[in-house]
């Protein structure tokens, strides 16, 4: 349809077609997104057009307002929790979404979702189930526990495990290991609001046996350890070990904690990776309760488990505040697939997603961005930069191994001059159909491939093209 040609009427607003005209012409957006969201989007872009014309810009053409409500629907409709890829350079990037999932986890998200599921129902007697116990024989066989529960996420593990076991009372904690994990997870202020009274010990270098020793009275509630997951003390340092301060707890009748943070369920450097320290190690040492994260190195799904003694466990289940920290159905479908992984270690960086992602080598990525090094250099060709595949180094992230890096590679993209084309570079990225998160630094924009499955390379590319400028 033409717009209208000035001064063929003497009023532009009735070249505006009425609402049930354009919706008469508007079949397939009324299919595809519904009645309602249509005429709100079609009466919006009438009222823009009632907008435009006061200010003299005349009137639009109908297909325009077609065009414009169909554009609203489609940005609507997109999910926020949009997919993006993931090529800053950090494996388990907390903003981004931690661990991506094994396909086992994922078929069994989708089983417990659409199918009821015996989540705490035992099939066995017909009687009520504990949906802590549809993991439980696992964890207690990869962490050597007796007992363990799970919730929400670790935050919620340290939370519950500090209100369940030291309400009012004192927790005896190295001043080296007073963790911020980023966000509102601060170990003091969780402390403080589980009801527990934080005790430092040491310094922030060191801290000796005689420090906890001497820390202990008779309103302390029990002996905390925290991994100092995502920093290192290094240079003149001293910390105790688990099984001291295991010991030195024990003697005085006290429960001893240990927060790993992260926390995986193998040795790590089985596939040349740093040793990462893990629940058994913690248990065997004597821990009576140990907490840690589904999504960090474990590769599961967010969720927070605690292994140990079997009735301090039952303490935890036992406050009401399991009930608001627990987790769901396909949180634990995910979690069990994944632990089910575990027991089978010789395949598990094949099946395990996040560890196939940690594990691959640099010549597989570096031939990936060679690979791929055509295509990106055609999509930029009308920008200022040049492009090549460079070697990088990733980093595990989630605060897991902050000093450790992971050889690899990617593309990297330089300005030719000074100017913004790299910040422009970086928006047009993000603001592809599938967003692609790079990493910004020293005047170069790094993609680092690492995390692009080979089944996404299609897709990647298929992109790119839309980013010439
Ligand atoms: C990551 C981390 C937490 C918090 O775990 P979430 O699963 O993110 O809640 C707590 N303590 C330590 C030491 C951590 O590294």
């Amino acid at each position: 349809m033409a717009s209208l040609v000035q001064g063929t009427t003497e009023n532009p607003y009735r070249a505006l077609p009425a609402l049930d005209r354009l919706m008469a012409d508007a079949p397939q957006l009324i299919e595809q997104y519904g009645r309602q969201p249509a005429t709100a989007a079609l009466r919006e872009a009438l009222s823009d057009a009632r907008l435009r014309i006061a200010e003299g810009r005349g009137a639009p053409a109908s297909a325009e307002l077609l065009a414009q409500a169909g554009a609203t629907l489609a940005r609507q409709t997109r999910p926020r929790l949009q997919p993006v890829f993931n090529l800053t350079g950090t494996v388990l990037h907390t903003n981004l979404g931690r661990a991506t999932l094994p396909e086992a986890a994922i078929v069994a998200m989708v089983e417990a979702a659409r199918h009821p599921c015996a989540l705490e129902y035992d099939v066995s007697n017909g009687g009520r189930g504990d949906r802590d116990s549809l993991v439980e024989d696992l964890l207690r066989e990869l962490t050597g526990a007796e007992a363990a529960t799970v919730v929400n996420n670790n935050a919620a593990a340290v939370f519950l495990l500090l209100n369940s076991l030291a309400s009012r009372k004192e927790v005896v904690v190295s001043r080296g290991e007073l963790v911020e994990i980023g966000g509102a997870f601060r170990v003091p202020d969780i402390m403080k609001r589980a009801g527990a009274r934080l005790v430092e010990v040491g310094c922030t270098n060191r801290t000796h046996a005689r420090d906890y020793r001497e820390a202990i009275g008779p309103r302390t509630g029990l002996l905390m350890k925290v991994h100092t997951s995502n920093y290192a003390v290094q240079g003149f340092t001293a910390s105790v070990s688990q099984g001291e301060i295991a010991a030195i707890a024990h003697e005085a009748g006290l429960p001893f904690v240990e927060d790993l943070g992260s926390g995986t369920l193998t040795d790590l450097e089985l596939w040349g990776l740093p040793h990462e320290p893990t629940p058994r190690e913690a248990i065997a040492a004597g821990a009576d309760l140990v907490s840690f994260s589904g999504d960090k190195l474990l590769g599961g799904p967010q969720a927070g488990i605690v292994v140990g003694r079997r009735e301090l466990v039952a303490k935890l289940k036992k406050n009401p505040l399991k009930r608001a920290l627990r987790v769901g159905k396909i949180t634990l479908a995910a979690l069990e697939a994944v632990l089910h992984l575990y027991r089978d270690p010789d395949r598990l960086p094949d099946r395990l997603e996040a560890l196939r992602l940690l594990t691959r080598s640099q010549s597989d990525v570096l031939a990936q961005a060679e690979r791929l090094l055509p295509a990106a250099r055609a999509s930029v060709a009308t920008r200022p930069l040049t492009v090549a595949v460079e070697p990088l180094s990733s980093q595990i992230g989630s605060g897991s191994l902050p000093v450790d890096r992971l050889p690899s590679a990617g593309l990297v993209f330089r300005p030719q001059r000074k100017g913004s084309a790299l910040n422009r570079l970086e928006a047009a990225l993000r603001g592809l159909p599938w967003p692609v998160i790079g990493h910004i630094a020293d005047n170069a924009l790094r993609l680092d491939l690492r995390c692009l499955r080979a089944e996404d390379e299609a897709r990647f590319v298929a992109q790119l093209p839309t980013l010439a400028d």
